[in-house]
């Protein structure tokens, strides 16, 4: 019997794997830091070795591996497992799904990372039974996924849902995407990194100093910082929350959804915290008429919920 499945979640920074079993659990799992910048990475010898590092750890071969399925940032068809684009990892135009599956014999699947995240919380976690949900991942950057009518959408090419481009002020601080004030700018880890680096220039003291020295923090920094009242990462924190809401308001005012979704390591780290000052402001940027039928939840399957995206991915191709 070939019922296990590989699934893996390639971030810019790390690399999650997991072996699950037929009944859809987690037998084994591994997880690596990736250099994303450093341009000679082979992204497909990682997939390649990561998958065999598991099979041998875990003592198994292909042949009782019903199916790889992987998240990536970028855009992707996961019908046809082509890497359109990424922002942070090497990959265009990259037709990754013929190269692993000629490996390894089995099928591979492939999509964006926060659509996969939106996808696993749908199907196994916070948002089961849901026919219209607003995901928003925030981590270095910030994705967007979404539910209609219960499925999946992506847009025209896939390349839809981006709600951390979503412009909220167009004056505001500068983008990885070239724009000024998107969400991402505000409320991902890279910007409230770029927003405390700004107040040490202003002369303010805060024990987030050397995280963000080189770039940006770490979640469990911040959450150090956070606990020990750092009133730097507050500031930093109460402002991403601030526009999390304002967008928030945007989306729920627009799709009218069941639920707005937050997921990824900044929620793995603080969700409860960020939830509460999500909720404490949203109201003003909500239309009543719609802001009394929408819940808002942080993800349930925390870390994994791209894990296990990339294992509903599976299933839906075995239909
Ligand atoms: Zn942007």
């Amino acid at each position: 019997m070939s019922n296990y499945s590989i699934c893996l979640d390639i971030g810019g920074t790390k690399v999650l794997g997991a072996i699950f079993d037929g009944d859809g659990k987690i037998v084994h799992r591994i997880k690596k830091k990736t250099r994303s910048s450093d341009n000679s990475i082979n992204v497909e010898e990682t997939i390649v070795a990561l998958v065999n590092e598991l099979m041998s750890e875990f003592g198994i071969r292909s042949d009782k591996i019903e199916a790889i399925a992987a998240g990536a940032p970028g855009i992707i068809n996961n019908d046809t497992g082509v890497v359109l684009f990424t922002p942070n990892l090497p990959w265009r135009n990259y037709a990754i799904k013929e190269s692993i599956e000629q490996v390894f014999g089995i099928p591979f699947f492939i999509g964006n990372d926060v659509n996969l995240g939106v996808l696993g919380e749908w199907t196994f976690g916070a948002a089961q039974g849901l026919d219209h949900v607003v995901g928003l991942f925030v981590g270095t950057g910030l994705g967007g996924g979404l539910i209609i009518n219960g499925k999946l959408y992506s847009g025209h090419q896939y390349k839809g849902a981006e709600f951390g481009h979503m412009i909220l002020n167009i004056d505001g601080p500068q983008c990885n995407c070239g724009q000024r004030g998107c969400l991402e700018a505000f409320s991902s880890k890279t910007g409230m990194s770029d927003y405390i680096r700004q107040q040490i220039r202003h002369g303010r003291s805060t024990m987030m100093e050397s995280a963000v020295a080189e770039g940006v923090f770490r979640s469990k920094e911040m959450k150090n910082a956070y606990d020990a009242g750092d009133a730097v990462m507050i500031e930093a924190i109460d402002r991403a929350c601030m526009y999390l809401a304002v967008a928030s308001g945007n989306l729920v005012n627009m799709f009218s959804p069941q639920m707005v979704l937050f997921g990824g390591g900044v929620m793995e780290a603080l969700g409860d915290v960020f939830l509460e000052k999500i909720i404490a402001k949203v109201n003003a940027f909500c239309l009543p008429s719609v802001r009394d039928s929408v819940t808002f939840a942080v993800a349930a399957l925390g870390d994994d919920s791209i894990l296990f995206g990339a294992r509903a991915l599976i299933l839906e191709h075995r239909g």
